[in-house]
Protein backbone atom coordinates (compact mmCIF):
# COMPACT_ATOMS: atom_id res chain seq x y z
CA UNK A 1 0.00 0.00 0.00
CA UNK A 2 1.41 3.56 -1.06
CA UNK A 3 1.80 5.82 2.28
CA UNK A 4 -0.53 8.83 1.96
CA UNK A 5 0.82 11.87 -0.54
CA UNK A 6 2.83 9.36 -2.30
CA UNK A 7 2.87 9.30 -5.56
CA UNK A 8 1.94 5.77 -7.50
CA UNK A 9 1.43 4.88 -10.83
CA UNK A 10 -1.09 2.93 -11.97
CA UNK A 11 -0.63 1.38 -15.67
CA UNK A 12 -3.70 1.97 -17.83
CA UNK A 13 -5.11 -1.64 -18.14
CA UNK A 14 -4.85 -3.16 -21.40
CA UNK A 15 -8.21 -3.54 -21.54
CA UNK A 16 -8.90 -4.26 -25.43
CA UNK A 17 -12.56 -4.45 -26.66
CA UNK A 18 -14.05 -6.77 -28.75
CA UNK A 19 -13.92 -5.31 -32.01
CA UNK A 20 -16.66 -3.40 -33.14
CA UNK A 21 -19.02 -5.66 -35.18
CA UNK A 22 -22.29 -4.75 -36.90
CA UNK A 23 -24.06 -6.74 -34.72
CA UNK A 24 -23.52 -4.23 -32.18
CA UNK A 25 -25.51 -1.44 -34.11
CA UNK A 26 -28.82 -0.71 -35.03
CA UNK A 27 -29.55 -0.18 -38.24
CA UNK A 28 -29.06 3.54 -37.97
CA UNK A 29 -25.59 3.50 -36.43
CA UNK A 30 -24.63 0.74 -39.56
CA UNK A 31 -25.38 3.32 -42.40
CA UNK A 32 -23.26 6.38 -40.10
CA UNK A 33 -20.61 3.94 -39.76
CA UNK A 34 -20.34 3.12 -43.70
CA UNK A 35 -20.44 6.47 -44.42
CA UNK A 36 -17.74 7.23 -42.46
CA UNK A 37 -16.33 4.59 -44.55
CA UNK A 38 -16.59 6.96 -47.31
CA UNK A 39 -19.41 4.15 -48.56
CA UNK A 40 -23.46 4.76 -49.80
CA UNK A 41 -25.87 4.10 -46.65
CA UNK A 42 -27.52 1.79 -49.17
CA UNK A 43 -24.05 -0.89 -48.57
CA UNK A 44 -25.24 -1.17 -44.86
CA UNK A 45 -28.34 -3.01 -45.75
CA UNK A 46 -26.13 -4.93 -47.84
CA UNK A 47 -24.35 -5.95 -45.10
CA UNK A 48 -26.89 -6.69 -42.68
CA UNK A 49 -28.81 -9.05 -45.55
CA UNK A 50 -25.34 -10.94 -45.98
CA UNK A 51 -24.85 -11.83 -42.27
CA UNK A 52 -28.46 -11.51 -40.18
CA UNK A 53 -30.40 -13.37 -43.40
CA UNK A 54 -27.37 -15.19 -44.95
CA UNK A 55 -25.09 -15.88 -42.23
CA UNK A 56 -22.65 -15.06 -44.03
CA UNK A 57 -19.13 -13.59 -43.13
CA UNK A 58 -16.65 -14.61 -46.39
CA UNK A 59 -16.09 -10.95 -48.67
CA UNK A 60 -16.31 -13.79 -51.76
CA UNK A 61 -19.71 -14.22 -51.09
CA UNK A 62 -21.08 -10.42 -50.82
CA UNK A 63 -21.48 -10.70 -54.80
CA UNK A 64 -23.79 -7.63 -54.80
CA UNK A 65 -20.78 -4.72 -53.56
CA UNK A 66 -17.84 -4.10 -55.45
CA UNK A 67 -14.90 -6.63 -54.88
CA UNK A 68 -12.28 -3.70 -54.51
CA UNK A 69 -14.82 -2.37 -51.23
CA UNK A 70 -15.11 -5.74 -49.27
CA UNK A 71 -11.97 -6.31 -47.69
CA UNK A 72 -12.63 -3.22 -46.11
CA UNK A 73 -16.16 -3.24 -44.92
CA UNK A 74 -15.20 -6.42 -43.95
CA UNK A 75 -12.21 -5.43 -41.21
CA UNK A 76 -14.51 -2.65 -40.28
CA UNK A 77 -17.50 -3.86 -39.80
CA UNK A 78 -17.75 -7.86 -40.29
CA UNK A 79 -14.48 -8.79 -37.86
CA UNK A 80 -13.80 -11.98 -36.59
CA UNK A 81 -15.28 -12.56 -33.35
CA UNK A 82 -14.49 -16.16 -32.17
CA UNK A 83 -13.20 -19.29 -33.08
CA UNK A 84 -14.04 -22.79 -32.60
CA UNK A 85 -12.09 -24.49 -30.07
CA UNK A 86 -14.13 -27.57 -30.56
CA UNK A 87 -17.58 -29.20 -30.90
CA UNK A 88 -19.29 -32.01 -28.88
CA UNK A 89 -21.70 -34.05 -29.59
CA UNK A 90 -23.90 -36.53 -27.87
CA UNK A 91 -27.75 -37.66 -27.70
CA UNK A 92 -26.80 -39.30 -31.03
CA UNK A 93 -24.96 -35.64 -32.29
CA UNK A 94 -28.68 -33.94 -31.42
CA UNK A 95 -26.90 -31.93 -28.97
CA UNK A 96 -23.65 -29.99 -29.73
CA UNK A 97 -21.73 -27.82 -27.35
CA UNK A 98 -19.16 -25.18 -28.73
CA UNK A 99 -16.43 -23.94 -27.01
CA UNK A 100 -15.04 -20.59 -28.34
CA UNK A 101 -12.32 -18.88 -28.60
CA UNK A 102 -12.80 -14.76 -28.36
CA UNK A 103 -10.28 -12.31 -29.87
CA UNK A 104 -8.26 -11.84 -26.54
CA UNK A 105 -8.40 -15.47 -26.09
CA UNK A 106 -11.30 -15.87 -23.38
CA UNK A 107 -13.30 -19.21 -23.61
CA UNK A 108 -17.31 -19.44 -23.60
CA UNK A 109 -19.43 -22.39 -24.67
CA UNK A 110 -22.76 -22.49 -26.45
CA UNK A 111 -24.88 -25.61 -26.42
CA UNK A 112 -27.45 -26.46 -29.76
CA UNK A 113 -30.06 -29.30 -28.64
CA UNK A 114 -32.29 -30.20 -31.50
CA UNK A 115 -35.93 -31.91 -30.25
CA UNK A 116 -38.40 -33.66 -32.61
CA UNK A 117 -40.45 -30.22 -32.32
CA UNK A 118 -38.34 -27.45 -31.44
CA UNK A 119 -34.54 -26.66 -31.54
CA UNK A 120 -33.12 -24.51 -28.85
CA UNK A 121 -29.46 -22.74 -28.02
CA UNK A 122 -28.15 -22.48 -24.68
CA UNK A 123 -25.58 -19.17 -25.00
CA UNK A 124 -23.26 -17.30 -23.09
CA UNK A 125 -23.66 -13.36 -22.19
CA UNK A 126 -20.95 -13.20 -19.67
CA UNK A 127 -17.26 -15.10 -19.80
CA UNK A 128 -17.21 -16.47 -16.87
CA UNK A 129 -19.68 -15.25 -13.73
CA UNK A 130 -19.38 -13.05 -10.74
CA UNK A 131 -22.72 -14.36 -8.97
CA UNK A 132 -20.34 -17.49 -7.19
CA UNK A 133 -23.15 -19.78 -7.03
CA UNK A 134 -21.24 -22.53 -5.36
CA UNK A 135 -22.70 -25.49 -7.16
CA UNK A 136 -21.72 -23.91 -10.35
CA UNK A 137 -18.87 -24.45 -12.60
CA UNK A 138 -18.94 -21.00 -13.79
CA UNK A 139 -19.61 -19.49 -10.69
CA UNK A 140 -16.19 -20.71 -9.06
CA UNK A 141 -14.03 -19.44 -11.73
CA UNK A 142 -15.34 -16.26 -10.89
CA UNK A 143 -16.36 -13.13 -13.77
CA UNK A 144 -13.28 -12.59 -16.49
CA UNK A 145 -15.35 -9.98 -18.70
CA UNK A 146 -18.81 -9.23 -20.04
CA UNK A 147 -19.48 -10.17 -23.65
CA UNK A 148 -20.03 -7.94 -26.56
CA UNK A 149 -23.50 -7.53 -27.83
CA UNK A 150 -21.82 -9.10 -31.23
CA UNK A 151 -20.04 -12.19 -29.36
CA UNK A 152 -23.79 -12.78 -28.01
CA UNK A 153 -25.36 -12.77 -31.17
CA UNK A 154 -22.71 -14.33 -32.93
CA UNK A 155 -23.34 -17.14 -31.18
CA UNK A 156 -26.75 -17.71 -32.44
CA UNK A 157 -26.00 -16.79 -36.11
CA UNK A 158 -23.30 -19.67 -36.33
CA UNK A 159 -25.71 -21.97 -34.61
CA UNK A 160 -28.43 -21.10 -37.67
CA UNK A 161 -25.79 -21.33 -40.32
CA UNK A 162 -25.05 -24.58 -38.93
CA UNK A 163 -28.93 -25.63 -38.37
CA UNK A 164 -29.62 -24.24 -42.09
CA UNK A 165 -26.41 -26.19 -43.63
CA UNK A 166 -27.58 -29.57 -41.99
CA UNK A 167 -24.66 -29.86 -39.92
CA UNK A 168 -27.07 -31.12 -36.96
CA UNK A 169 -28.94 -34.34 -38.16
CA UNK A 170 -32.04 -34.47 -38.78
CA UNK A 171 -31.81 -31.84 -42.42
CA UNK A 172 -32.09 -28.39 -42.22
CA UNK A 173 -34.13 -26.66 -39.75
CA UNK A 174 -34.64 -23.42 -38.07
CA UNK A 175 -33.92 -21.83 -34.63
CA UNK A 176 -36.84 -21.81 -32.11
CA UNK A 177 -35.82 -21.10 -28.70
CA UNK A 178 -33.07 -19.41 -27.38
CA UNK A 179 -32.02 -19.09 -23.40
CA UNK A 180 -29.24 -17.03 -21.48
CA UNK A 181 -28.39 -20.14 -19.67
CA UNK A 182 -24.56 -20.71 -20.50
CA UNK A 183 -21.88 -18.67 -18.64
CA UNK A 184 -23.00 -15.63 -17.32
CA UNK A 185 -25.39 -13.54 -15.01
CA UNK A 186 -27.33 -11.70 -18.48
CA UNK A 187 -28.69 -8.96 -16.24
CA UNK A 188 -25.68 -8.02 -15.03
CA UNK A 189 -24.28 -7.45 -18.64
CA UNK A 190 -28.09 -5.30 -18.95
CA UNK A 191 -26.83 -3.22 -22.30
CA UNK A 192 -25.31 -5.68 -24.42
CA UNK A 193 -27.91 -8.56 -23.63
CA UNK A 194 -30.79 -6.22 -24.34
CA UNK A 195 -28.66 -5.06 -27.63
CA UNK A 196 -28.69 -8.56 -28.39
CA UNK A 197 -32.25 -9.16 -28.00
CA UNK A 198 -32.83 -6.12 -29.99
CA UNK A 199 -30.78 -8.09 -33.16
CA UNK A 200 -32.25 -11.63 -32.26
CA UNK A 201 -36.03 -10.19 -32.62
CA UNK A 202 -35.92 -7.39 -35.12
CA UNK A 203 -37.03 -8.92 -38.54
CA UNK A 204 -34.98 -9.53 -41.84
CA UNK A 205 -32.37 -8.10 -41.96
CA UNK A 206 -31.87 -5.22 -39.54
CA UNK A 207 -31.70 -8.36 -37.28
CA UNK A 208 -32.38 -12.89 -37.41
CA UNK A 209 -36.45 -12.17 -37.20
CA UNK A 210 -36.85 -15.01 -34.48
CA UNK A 211 -39.60 -13.92 -32.11
CA UNK A 212 -39.39 -12.69 -28.27
CA UNK A 213 -41.50 -15.10 -27.06
CA UNK A 214 -39.38 -17.86 -28.12
CA UNK A 215 -36.09 -16.47 -25.26
CA UNK A 216 -35.57 -17.07 -21.92
CA UNK A 217 -33.67 -14.39 -19.88
CA UNK A 218 -32.55 -16.69 -16.58
CA UNK A 219 -30.85 -14.91 -13.29
CA UNK A 220 -29.95 -15.12 -10.43
CA UNK A 221 -32.48 -12.47 -9.11
CA UNK A 222 -31.44 -8.97 -10.15
CA UNK A 223 -33.83 -7.03 -8.81
CA UNK A 224 -33.47 -3.71 -9.94
CA UNK A 225 -32.58 -5.05 -13.52
CA UNK A 226 -35.85 -7.80 -13.48
CA UNK A 227 -38.00 -4.31 -12.58
CA UNK A 228 -35.75 -2.18 -15.59
CA UNK A 229 -36.59 -5.83 -18.05
CA UNK A 230 -40.00 -5.35 -17.26
CA UNK A 231 -40.11 -1.63 -18.61
CA UNK A 232 -38.41 -2.64 -22.00
CA UNK A 233 -42.24 -4.25 -22.75
CA UNK A 234 -40.84 -7.45 -24.10
CA UNK A 235 -42.16 -10.64 -24.66
CA UNK A 236 -39.75 -12.75 -23.50
CA UNK A 237 -39.65 -15.36 -20.47
CA UNK A 238 -38.05 -14.54 -17.61
CA UNK A 239 -36.50 -17.28 -15.62
CA UNK A 240 -35.63 -16.69 -11.91
CA UNK A 241 -32.81 -19.40 -10.72
CA UNK A 242 -34.36 -19.97 -7.40
CA UNK A 243 -32.70 -22.74 -5.54
CA UNK A 244 -34.49 -22.20 -2.17
CA UNK A 245 -37.94 -21.15 -0.93
CA UNK A 246 -36.08 -19.54 2.50
CA UNK A 247 -33.72 -17.02 2.97
CA UNK A 248 -31.27 -18.87 5.23
CA UNK A 249 -30.40 -21.72 2.35
CA UNK A 250 -31.04 -19.04 -0.70
CA UNK A 251 -27.58 -16.94 0.57
CA UNK A 252 -25.62 -20.08 0.51
CA UNK A 253 -27.05 -21.31 -2.45
CA UNK A 254 -27.53 -17.88 -4.27
CA UNK A 255 -25.04 -15.67 -2.56
CA UNK A 256 -26.81 -12.89 -4.32
CA UNK A 257 -29.50 -13.36 -1.88
CA UNK A 258 -28.12 -11.42 0.85
CA UNK A 259 -28.74 -8.54 -1.28
CA UNK A 260 -33.02 -8.93 -2.63
CA UNK A 261 -34.44 -11.70 -0.66
CA UNK A 262 -36.90 -14.15 -1.71
CA UNK A 263 -39.59 -12.09 -1.42
CA UNK A 264 -38.24 -9.32 -3.28
CA UNK A 265 -37.02 -11.15 -5.97
CA UNK A 266 -40.43 -13.04 -6.38
CA UNK A 267 -42.48 -9.76 -6.15
CA UNK A 268 -40.22 -8.34 -9.26
CA UNK A 269 -40.70 -11.78 -11.09
CA UNK A 270 -44.73 -10.92 -10.77
CA UNK A 271 -43.98 -7.71 -12.25
CA UNK A 272 -42.55 -9.13 -14.99
CA UNK A 273 -45.19 -11.77 -15.43
CA UNK A 274 -47.61 -9.06 -15.58
CA UNK A 275 -46.18 -7.03 -17.95
CA UNK A 276 -44.92 -9.51 -20.23
CA UNK A 277 -47.81 -11.36 -20.00
CA UNK A 278 -45.89 -14.39 -19.86
CA UNK A 279 -45.56 -16.94 -17.05
CA UNK A 280 -42.03 -16.57 -15.03
CA UNK A 281 -39.96 -19.81 -15.06
CA UNK A 282 -38.73 -20.96 -11.87
CA UNK A 283 -35.67 -23.07 -11.74
CA UNK A 284 -35.15 -24.92 -8.96
CA UNK A 285 -31.69 -27.51 -8.60
CA UNK A 286 -32.38 -30.15 -6.64
CA UNK A 287 -29.64 -30.73 -4.31
CA UNK A 288 -29.71 -33.91 -2.20
CA UNK A 289 -30.54 -33.43 1.50
CA UNK A 290 -29.84 -29.44 0.89
CA UNK A 291 -32.88 -28.09 -0.77
CA UNK A 292 -34.98 -31.00 -1.72
CA UNK A 293 -37.01 -31.82 1.80
CA UNK A 294 -40.89 -31.99 1.58
CA UNK A 295 -40.88 -28.82 4.05
CA UNK A 296 -39.26 -26.78 1.63
CA UNK A 297 -41.24 -28.31 -1.25
CA UNK A 298 -44.43 -27.24 0.41
CA UNK A 299 -43.11 -23.72 1.35
CA UNK A 300 -42.01 -23.54 -2.35
CA UNK A 301 -45.86 -24.10 -3.30
CA UNK A 302 -47.13 -22.10 -0.52
CA UNK A 303 -45.10 -18.69 -2.12
CA UNK A 304 -45.78 -19.80 -5.88
CA UNK A 305 -49.23 -20.88 -5.82
CA UNK A 306 -51.57 -18.46 -7.71
CA UNK A 307 -49.02 -16.40 -9.56
CA UNK A 308 -48.38 -17.10 -13.21
CA UNK A 309 -45.33 -19.41 -12.78
CA UNK A 310 -44.01 -22.88 -13.98
CA UNK A 311 -41.03 -24.03 -12.11
CA UNK A 312 -38.75 -25.97 -13.67
CA UNK A 313 -37.12 -28.86 -11.27
CA UNK A 314 -33.21 -29.29 -12.52
CA UNK A 315 -31.60 -32.60 -11.28
CA UNK A 316 -28.15 -31.37 -9.78
CA UNK A 317 -25.10 -31.75 -12.16
CA UNK A 318 -22.70 -32.08 -9.90
CA UNK A 319 -19.38 -30.28 -10.67
CA UNK A 320 -15.76 -31.84 -9.89
CA UNK A 321 -15.35 -32.21 -6.60
CA UNK A 322 -18.31 -31.18 -5.81
CA UNK A 323 -20.02 -32.45 -2.27
CA UNK A 324 -23.37 -32.22 -3.32
CA UNK A 325 -25.47 -34.47 -6.12
CA UNK A 326 -28.68 -34.90 -7.32
CA UNK A 327 -31.80 -36.12 -5.22
CA UNK A 328 -32.99 -39.34 -4.60
CA UNK A 329 -35.51 -40.09 -7.39
CA UNK A 330 -38.28 -40.95 -4.51
CA UNK A 331 -37.25 -37.18 -3.16
CA UNK A 332 -37.50 -36.04 -6.52
CA UNK A 333 -41.07 -37.52 -6.81
CA UNK A 334 -42.39 -36.10 -3.35
CA UNK A 335 -40.94 -32.56 -4.39
CA UNK A 336 -43.02 -32.71 -8.07
CA UNK A 337 -46.40 -34.05 -5.91
CA UNK A 338 -45.53 -31.24 -3.29
CA UNK A 339 -46.15 -28.69 -5.88
CA UNK A 340 -48.49 -29.94 -7.70
CA UNK A 341 -50.84 -30.40 -3.98
CA UNK A 342 -50.93 -26.75 -4.86
CA UNK A 343 -51.51 -26.60 -8.24
CA UNK A 344 -48.31 -25.40 -9.21
CA UNK A 345 -47.38 -26.43 -12.47
CA UNK A 346 -43.72 -28.26 -12.35
CA UNK A 347 -41.80 -30.15 -15.14
CA UNK A 348 -38.55 -31.90 -14.57
CA UNK A 349 -35.58 -30.61 -16.74
CA UNK A 350 -34.08 -33.43 -18.75
CA UNK A 351 -30.25 -33.71 -18.55
CA UNK A 352 -29.59 -33.50 -21.88
CA UNK A 353 -25.70 -32.92 -22.54
CA UNK A 354 -24.08 -34.42 -19.54
CA UNK A 355 -21.72 -36.64 -20.94
CA UNK A 356 -20.45 -33.68 -22.83
CA UNK A 357 -19.71 -31.47 -19.60
CA UNK A 358 -23.03 -29.78 -21.04
CA UNK A 359 -24.07 -27.94 -17.89
CA UNK A 360 -22.81 -24.04 -16.85
CA UNK A 361 -19.45 -23.83 -17.12
CA UNK A 362 -17.51 -27.32 -17.24
CA UNK A 363 -16.14 -27.30 -20.72
CA UNK A 364 -14.62 -24.26 -19.88
CA UNK A 365 -13.52 -25.24 -16.81
CA UNK A 366 -11.77 -28.26 -18.30
CA UNK A 367 -9.98 -26.22 -21.14
CA UNK A 368 -8.11 -24.48 -18.36
N1 LIG B 1 -26.79 -16.64 -14.26
C1 LIG B 1 -28.05 -17.06 -14.78
C2 LIG B 1 -27.99 -17.93 -16.02
C3 LIG B 1 -26.95 -19.02 -16.12
S1 LIG B 1 -27.11 -20.56 -15.30
C4 LIG B 1 -28.84 -17.77 -13.70
O1 LIG B 1 -28.28 -18.08 -12.67
O2 LIG B 1 -30.02 -17.96 -13.89
C5 LIG B 1 -28.52 -21.39 -15.93
C6 LIG B 1 -29.19 -22.27 -14.89
O3 LIG B 1 -28.40 -23.44 -14.59
C7 LIG B 1 -29.41 -21.54 -13.56
O4 LIG B 1 -30.70 -21.85 -13.08
C8 LIG B 1 -28.35 -22.17 -12.69
O5 LIG B 1 -28.65 -22.03 -11.33
C9 LIG B 1 -28.34 -23.60 -13.18
N2 LIG B 1 -27.15 -24.38 -12.79
C10 LIG B 1 -25.89 -23.93 -12.62
N3 LIG B 1 -25.07 -24.93 -12.24
C11 LIG B 1 -25.83 -26.05 -12.19
C12 LIG B 1 -25.55 -27.42 -11.86
N4 LIG B 1 -24.32 -27.82 -11.52
N5 LIG B 1 -26.57 -28.30 -11.91
C13 LIG B 1 -27.82 -27.89 -12.25
N6 LIG B 1 -28.14 -26.63 -12.57
C14 LIG B 1 -27.16 -25.70 -12.53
Amino acid sequence: MPKPGELTFVAPRAAKKPPRHLADLSPAERKEAVAALGEKPFRAKQLSQHYFARYTTDPADWTDIPAARREGLRDALVPELMSVVRHLSCDDDTTRKTLWRLFDGTLVESVLMRYPDRVTMCISSQAGCGMNCPFCATGQAGLTRNLSTAEIVHQIVEGMRALRDGEVPGGPARLSNIVFMGMGEPLANYNRVLGAIRRLTDPEPDGLGLSQRGITVSTVGLVPAINRLADEGLKCRLAVSLHAPDDELRDELVPVNTRWKVREVLDAAWGYAERSGRRVSIEYALIRDINDQAWRADLLGRLLKGNRVHVNLIPLNPTPGSKWTASRPEDERAFVAALEAHGVPVTVRDTRGQEIEGACGQLAAAER
